[in-house]
């Protein structure tokens, strides 16, 4: 194995993980992946395999388990690791912090006390864009001021990247990268991987595809109230699979040389704010589906707001979100129609 040209991805079983393995692959790189499982299945490894034509490197265990990462850096060469391994449940976070404390940020100090530890340079860190929380100015850019963590699950985002940006500081050839990711949604247009929501998902495609599918009653749209256009909030929806692009791009910059500064933040989405009255129609008109939904309360905690500035990414990374929102509902679908 060429150490440069491989990545081991954390989480790589998962959502996100899957599709960027698939996308490093296709790029040329060799990836190894670690998983515990606790959120994807085993069977999403044939999918990636399937589309990528060629076997994958997988190892199932806990990234907070040292002793065992200790292993897993011994047994494989590697420079760069994209650390996707997280709880991510918003609600789940509030009502137990210590389950996210613990495993979100275990699991990233010991991957960056291993890559010193092994004189390993490159740490891709998924961030996310709830650490910008209720901005004052939109689109945000890098520079709009990170709020207070309005969760546990945010928190955990915001040290963690104190931590990466810290440890590239202070360790000689540690270089650092964070990317903040808008709303991933989608699937990979095969239909051979895509997420898997385990129980009543919280957001809001995978709530969606499944009512479409007939699996949940409606949709609930949470508050339409707000002072946006149609009164129901706005995101800024990234397909997966342009997300996983960007992970390309990043690793590129990093294992080239490129980096102008040890530690550097990226913004991932579109720039196009969509509002989810707008998505729920959308998704109805492309599918041909009629979506039953109603008008409810607002959500605890939602933003009414955010959509990115994303043209550091796009200057700098040479990366550019491209995929048509109607196709990526169309994927949406498909792999939900897969999965039944
Ligand atoms: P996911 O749950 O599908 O994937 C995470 C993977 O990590 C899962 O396969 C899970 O089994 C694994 N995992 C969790 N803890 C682990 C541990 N201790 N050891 C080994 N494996 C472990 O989630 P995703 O949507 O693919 O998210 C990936 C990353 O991106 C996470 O860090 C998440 O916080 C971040 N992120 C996600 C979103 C989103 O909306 N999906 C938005 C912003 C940021
Ligand atoms: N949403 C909704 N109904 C749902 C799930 C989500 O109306 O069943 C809305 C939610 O209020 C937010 C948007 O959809 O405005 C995106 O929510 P999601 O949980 O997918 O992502 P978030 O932006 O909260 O990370």
């Amino acid at each position: 194995m060429d150490a440069a040209k491989t990545v081991l991805i954390t989480g790589g079983t998962g959502f996100i993980g899957s599709h960027t393995a698939v996308e490093l692959m296709a790029a040329g790189y060799e990836t190894v992946i670690v998983d515990n499982l606790c959120n994807s299945d085993k069977s999403v490894i044939e999918g990636i395999e399937k589309i990528a034509g060629r076997k994958v490197d997988f190892v199932e265990g806990d990234t907070c388990d040292i002793e065992f990462m200790r292993d897993v850096f011994r047994t494989y060469e590697f420079d760069s690791v994209i650390h996707f391994a997280a709880h991510k449940a918003v609600g789940e976070s509030v009502a137990d912090p210590l389950k996210y404390y613990r495993n979100n940020l275990v699991s990233f100090m010991n991957i960056v006390e291993l890559m010193k530890e092994n004189g390993r340079s490159n740490v891709l860190f998924s961030s996310s864009a709830t650490v910008y929380g209720e901005a004052e100015t939109l689109p945000v850019t890098e520079e709009t001021p990170r709020q207070p963590a309005t969760s546990p699950y945010g928190n955990t985002k915001q040290i963690s990247e104190d931590i990466l940006r810290d440890c590239c500081r202070a360790y000689e050839g540690l270089y650092g990268i964070a990317l903040r990711y808008f709303n991933p949604i989608g699937a990979h247009p095969s239909a051979l991987i895509g997420e898997l929501p385990i129980g009543v998902p919280n957001n809001l495609v995978p709530y969606i595809t499944q009512t479409a599918a007939g699996i949940r009653k409606e949709l609930s749209i949470f508050g339409n109230d707000y002072d946006t256009p149609d009164g129901t909030c706005l995101r800024d929806y990234i397909d997966v699979v342009d997300l996983a692009k960007a992970h390309v791009a990043a690793v590129d910059r990093m294992t080239q040389g490129r980096m102008d500064r040890k530690y550097e933040i990226y913004n991932i989405g579109t720039g196009r704010p969509v509002s989810v009255l707008e998505l729920v129609q959308r998704f109805s008109k492309v599918n041909g589906i009629e979506l039953p939904y109603r008008f409810v309360a607002r959500r605890a905690g939602d933003t009414p707001a955010v959509w990115a500035d994303a043209s550091l990414a796009n200057e700098v990374l040479g990366w550019k979100a491209g995929r048509d929102l109607d196709d990526t509902l169309r994927a949406s679908w498909l792999w939900q129609q897969r999965l039944m």
